[in-house]
């Protein structure tokens, strides 16, 4: 029996004294930083971070080591998507399940919208906004609860009243009640202020406002100026006092000046972007997220008879097929671009076919891929540990069949993805 015992106890001590390792010999690894395409390199994963990257194929050094052969494949890091909303998405009953979804149910649906999130390749996301559920979703993929990306949530978005997002548009005047900032409702900057200071005590990562109208929302404008300067100042510098950054959904030119003057780090959509507008945002460095395929979505879901609110497809007609012109414009005159999709307006797991809308658009393949990837982990204040396979970083790598910078639609077809070292598809 004693002997046994100290088996046992010997075993747990080379178990806790040789670590695994994880080599990945890659055919072909992208070199986001440089923006270069590498030959033969075998990755190096140790728990959850990368240690080391050999040129040609290393061998396991010690037992227990394994290897993952990825060498007719193409392996780069983990992607970042900017704008998605993991608690929802797009369906011809969205509006009636408003009034008929309670929280859990809300939270069962985004349980599956994170995993297909995750294994189409994107190990990170911004979730734009939601209920809170978001939140619980974020704590509950930390602690290794569900499958899914890594989360830099907004929680409940903020909008002013009658505004995109404010809860309770569209609704009969019995409901619509009286939300207040607590609800992600503003008017003033006393409002502004105690909005933000909730969002943090709910748990967010970020902040997200709704500079102007919006296609999606039961209002008419999808384009207006929704908040007043002052507002937008006073999220922003209160959003700073807590190491949180601004999103400003806009579509109309005039909300988008002001949220770059007010201080927001992106611009969600932009479609109606002047040239000062782009001129103001290199200014003031702040990046456009493009969200091309939403808009394309929204455009062909709105000729389908019923499935949106009436008052929804005019804009939804007008405003879609404008998002990807812009951002060629905006490219061009060398506005920051910021890789995010707005997913949940679409189905989850398209994710990708937003690389070959910019690619169409004049963007470069590499350069696509760079802003999913370093460009975002440098939003995202994670420069040093996500965006790159790279010593040191976090193990988010993903692979596939054939060379992006080639042909970029390969990303639609995710084979393997590891995040923090462990694998979830191969
Ligand atoms: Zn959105």
């Amino acid at each position: 029996m004693k002997s046994i015992t100290t088996l046992l106890i010997a075993f747990a001590i080379s178990l806790c004294t040789h670590a695994q390792k994880t080599y990945i010999h890659c055919g072909k690894l992208i070199d986001t930083k440089s923006g270069t395409v590498l030959k033969e390199k075998t990755v190096i994963v140790e728990g959850n971070r990368i240690i080391d990257i050999k040129d040609g194929y290393a061998n396991t050094k010690k037992k227990g080591d394994q290897t993952i052969d990825l060498k007719n494949k193409t392996v780069l890091p983990g992607l970042i998507d900017m704008h998605v909303h993991l608690e929802e998405e797009t369906n011809p009953n969205k509006y009636i399940e408003r009034y008929t979804n309670n929280e859990a149910d809300v939270a069962y649906n985004s349980v599956g919208f994170a995993k297909t999130t995750l294994l189409a390749g994107f190990t990170t996301v911004r979730d734009l906004g939601g209920s809170g559920v978001n939140i619980a979703l974020k704590k509950a993929i930390n602690k290794g609860k569900i499958v899914g990306p890594r989360i830099f949530t907004a929680g409940k978005a903020l909008a002013t009243t009658g505004g995109h997002a404010d809860p309770t548009n569209g609704s009969s005047r019995k409901l619509m009640g009286n939300p207040g900032p607590k609800e992600g409702v503003v008017n003033g900057v006393d409002d502004a202020k105690k909005a933000v200071r909730q969002r943090y005590k709910n748990g967010a990562d970020v902040i997200k406002i709704t500079a102007t109208g919006g296609v999606l929302s039961v209002a008419k404008s999808s384009s207006n100026p929704q908040f007043t300067i002052e507002e937008i100042k006073a999220i922003c510098k209160t959003a700073s006092d807590y190491g949180f950054h601004v999103a400003a959904h806009a579509h109309g030119d005039e909300g988008m000046q002001r949220a770059v003057i007010g201080g927001v780090k992106t611009i969600e959509h932009g479609t109606l972007m002047s040239e000062t507008t782009m001129d103001l945002m290199k200014k003031h460095d702040a990046y456009l997220v493009p969200t091309i395929t939403a808009g394309k979505e929204v455009s062909e879901k709105a000729k389908i008879k019923g499935y949106y609110p009436e008052i929804i497809v005019p804009k939804a007609l007008e405003i879609g097929p404008k998002i990807q012109n812009t951002f060629s414009k905006a490219y061009k005159r060398g506005v920051g671009i910021a890789f995010g999709t707005d997913a949940g307006v679409y189905e989850h797991g398209y994710n990708a076919k937003e690389f070959a809308f910019m690619v169409e658009a004049g963007m470069p393949a590499i350069e696509t891929i760079q802003s999913a990837t370093v460009t975002n982990a440098k939003i995202l204040n994670m420069t040093d540990q996500l965006g790159q396979i790279k010593t040191g970083f976090i193990a988010d790598i993903i692979a596939v069949n054939d060379d992006p910078t080639q042909k970029i639609n390969t990303l639609e077809d995710v084979v393997f993805v590891m995040k923090e070292g462990k694998v979830y598809k191969q």
